[in-house]
């Protein structure tokens, strides 16, 4: 069987059923993969179509294909002396307008699948930073959760033994994500310099004492909640005052709701992967600083025994009464019928802080209810953002004040949103979800049509 995309057809529609039939056969069993892609070529054929030049030159079938993927093995040793195996990898995507950018992700979900979603993703989302940086993502299925402090550095620095054959300062230039964050970029990074006998600014997310940039940890939330911000007041609505429910508890999900509190919001859940607590007078400041204490020491959310904090075993908050919702936690936690009980309890619009935590079948609703939706690839952007700028800063050899890294956040927040309702305003509504994919898919298509065919 041959798998050289030949697809032929003269509507969007058609094209799109006749490429996905083929990307599914060349790359069977990647579900994840096969739904990111699907989702985006189904909003950027028809401006693909509109302009014949992408189509000629193949510019979807070539962007959909890896420049590579390493799959590596990690052996370490834990605690007892018994010898562990982890398979790592890194999806080197696209590189057409800068050196590959993207988190890595260490949890035991990971494989494959999930890598090529997160990469594809990353292509566009960094486009729309407006910053020089290309598409990747990596990561292990070594699950962090339970292991010492030793065990995690034996792993990181396992990991990196094999990565560092693969990365560089402009080469490709790895961050953190699920089970990756400033502990694991330390213990990283520390072995890159001893291998390479190099101080250079190879992974971002890195220690302030050692080239990190201010504002890096906070961006991601911060930057979704500058997005929801610019979204609502572009509709003439406000975040103050407004019931907003939330899942997640690390990372994106923290500094989403240190914002949302500061914009005058009350923010009624948060979760983890083994449930949820419900807050009926909104997280406060000490509410949200137990939260971050119990999940820097890795524990679970049922051990948090506040008052006015009620803990629910295996729920979800996509059942309850609110304004906004705000999913933080993981791919595909909003499923069709959350979206259904989201809407039936009046929900006014759906922000991603996550990377896809919405199915198709759920933004289809989303779209077609005309919720206000505010779609990951445009939603979460900052944190790679602040990444492109650490980079910036590393080249630079400088370290920037946090007043002048969270105003360049909010301008690039800014234009991505700007960049969103240039291409995606129709009939005197903008979707985001269009705007974003067009607005991200431009920049690399056009760099690699100057590139000619290779
Ligand atoms: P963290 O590891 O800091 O936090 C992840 C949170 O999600 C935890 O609360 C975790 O619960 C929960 N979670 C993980 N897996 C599941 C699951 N299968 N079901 C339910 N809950 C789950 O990660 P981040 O906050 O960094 O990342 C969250 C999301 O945001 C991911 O999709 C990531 O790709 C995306 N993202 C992150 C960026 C960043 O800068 N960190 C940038 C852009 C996107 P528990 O504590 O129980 O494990």
């Amino acid at each position: 069987m041959s798998f050289d995309f030949f697809c032929v057809a003269d509507n969007p529609t058609d094209y799109h059923d006749c490429f996905m039939r083929e990307l599914i056969q060349k790359n069977p069993a990647e579900k994840e993969f096969h739904q990111a892609v699907s989702e985006m070529a189904k909003s950027v054929l028809p401006f693909i179509f509109e302009h014949p030049k992408y189509l000629e030159a193949k510019i979807l079938e070539r962007i959909t294909e890896p420049d590579r993927v390493v799959s590596f093995r990690v052996t370490w040793e834990d605690d007892n002396g018994d010898v562990r195996v982890n398979r790592g990898y890194r999806v080197q995507f696209n590189n057409s307008i800068g050196p590959y950018k993207g988190g890595l992700r260490f949890h035991p979900s990971v494989n494959q699948s999930i890598l090529k979603f997160l990469g594809f993703e990353q292509i566009f989302k960094n486009s729309l930073t407006t910053l020089p940086i290309g598409g990747g993502k990596g990561g292990s299925d070594f699950d962090p959760k339970g292991k010492s402090d030793r065990e995690i550095m034996r792993f990181c620095q396992a990991f990196m033994t094999e990565l560092s054959h693969h990365i560089g300062e402009d080469i490709d230039v790895p961050a953190g994500d699920i089970g990756v964050g400033a502990r694991e970029i330390s213990y990283m990074f520390g072995q890159y310099k001893k291998l390479s006998n190099r101080f250079t600014g190879v992974l971002t997310g890195k220690g302030i004492e050692f080239g990190g940039s201010l504002i890096r940890t906070e961006a991601t939330g911060y930057g979704l909640i500058y997005f929801t911000d610019l979204i609502l007041k572009h509709h003439g609505e406000s975040l103050e005052n407004k019931r907003c429910i939330l899942s997640g508890s690390g990372n994106v999900a923290q500094y989403a709701v240190e914002k949302l509190i500061e914009k005058g919001a009350k923010v009624i859940s948060m979760s983890d992967s083994k449930g949820m607590i419900s807050i009926k007078n909104g997280v406060t400041r000490e509410i949200l600083a137990e939260v971050k204490k119990l999940k820097d020491n890795r524990g679970n959310l049922s051990e948090l025994k506040m008052d006015g904090v009620n803990y629910h075993a295996d729920k979800t908050p996509w059942g309850m009464d609110a304004d906004y919702a705000f999913p933080c936690a993981t791919q595909n936690e909003v499923q069709e019928e959350d979206a259904k009980e989201l809407i039936k309890n009046g929900i006014k619009g759906v922000f991603e802080g996550a990377n896809m935590p919405c199915t198709n079948e759920a933004v289809d609703l989303i779209n077609e209810h005309k919720l206000y939706f505010g779609p990951a690839k445009a939603a979460n952007a900052g944190g790679v953002a602040i990444s492109g700028i650490e980079m910036t800063q590393n080249h630079m050899g400088l370290s920037w004040k946090r007043e002048r890294v969270d105003e360049k956040l909010q301008e690039i927040m800014k234009e991505i949103h700007d960049k969103c309702v240039k291409y995606g305003e129709r009939d005197g509504r903008v979707c985001y979800q269009t705007g974003a994919n067009i607005g991200g898919f431009i920049k690399v298509a056009d760099a690699m049509l100057a590139y000619g065919i290779n």
